[in-house]
């Protein structure tokens, strides 16, 4: 006979479960019930101190089990740590334990409260769109007030001109896979619009988080969107300008820097375009993609 909990726990995942079926995405929920959700669970097994890896809390056991996740996972002795959501290259994933495994990292980041200011102020938590079996991923630096509206990453202006160029390289939004380095959206106190840049701390915090969906998905090529990304990926800060164009790697994983959408709304000209449009050529080189004449000719001077 269930317990009163348990017949709790299966109607809201039941309820939740139909609101899935019926095309809710995102969930409202207030920042007490997310710090109630991201404490850890309580511990009752012993810590064996003669082992590295510590004993895991039993709710993590039971998630940890239903997943049949194909790992170890290491766990502090505070609680699970961000870290252990990524995924060992050396284990190979099919693609429904890729789909477990991106799942679990979802979860753990909508419930985060990690950065309190940002947890406070976000309406959404922004985690990444597009399909997580692609060879191609673009990382761009924060949400803004539109992606932090629609729970989605680049759905602006600038977005759409993304959307835009990975359509003009012969693919769809959907075939690849867009995030952010910082998740939430960097909260701008006092002001009503506008976006501000996230600080190299916020991106630290939250970097896991996009480790952990890289060493998912596994990329061939990533694609950094703009200085702030390229600054939270790589570390570097001596400018877009000399880095764009030039192959990056990241932790073994060729990255391509180049500029912002945002920034190309700011500088129409066919020469700021071409840039963008030869690093796009790059990356389908890289990706054994087949390039036409025409795509090959996009803004050059006529
Ligand atoms: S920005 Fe990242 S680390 Fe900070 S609260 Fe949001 S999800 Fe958590």
């Amino acid at each position: 006979m269930p317990s009163a909990y348990e017949q709790l726990l299966a109607a809201t995942i039941a309820h939740v479960d139909d609101l899935k079926r019926g095309g809710v995405k995102y969930l409202p929920v207030d920042s007490e019930s997310l710090a109630e959700l991201n404490r850890p669970a309580a511990r009752k097994a012993p810590i064996d101190p003669s082992s590295h890896t510590k004993a895991v809390a039993p709710a993590e056991s039971a998630k940890s089990n239903a997943l049949e996740r194909p790992l170890a996972r290491a766990v502090s002795s505070e609680g699970p740590v961000l870290t252990e959501l990524i995924v060992d290259a050396s284990v190979a994933l099919s693609p429904e334990e890729k789909d477990a495994e991106m799942a679990r990292i979802r979860e753990r980041a909508l419930a985060c409260v990690k950065c309190p200011h940002l947890a406070k102020s976000r309406r959404n938590v922004v985690f990444g769109v597009g399909t997580i079996h692609t060879e191609l991923m673009f990382v761009g630096e924060a949400p803004g007030m539109d992606e932090d509206q629609q729970g989605e990453p680049f759905v602006g202006k600038a977005g759409q001109l993304l959307t835009k160029i990975i359509q003009t390289m012969g693919l769809d939004r959907d075939k690849v896979y867009i995030a952010n380095v910082l998740k939430c959206r960097p909260d701008t106190p006092g002001q009503r619009t506008g976006n501000r840049k996230p600080t190299l701390d916020e991106m630290n915090t939250c970097k896991p988080y996009l480790l952990a969906q890289i060493s998912v998905i596994r990329p061939k090529v990533i694609v950094a969107l703009g200085a702030t990304a390229v600054e939270g990926l790589l570390g570097k800060t001596y400018g877009i300008m000399k880095l764009r164009g030039n192959w990056q790697d990241f932790n073994g994983v060729p990255l391509m820097p180049t500029y912002h959408p945002a920034y190309l709304l700011r500088n129409q000209s066919l020469t700021e375009k071409r840039k963008v449009w030869e690093d796009m050529l790059a990356i389908m080189e890289k990706l054994q993609m087949s390039i036409n004449d025409k795509q090959r000719g996009y803004f050059l001077p006529k």
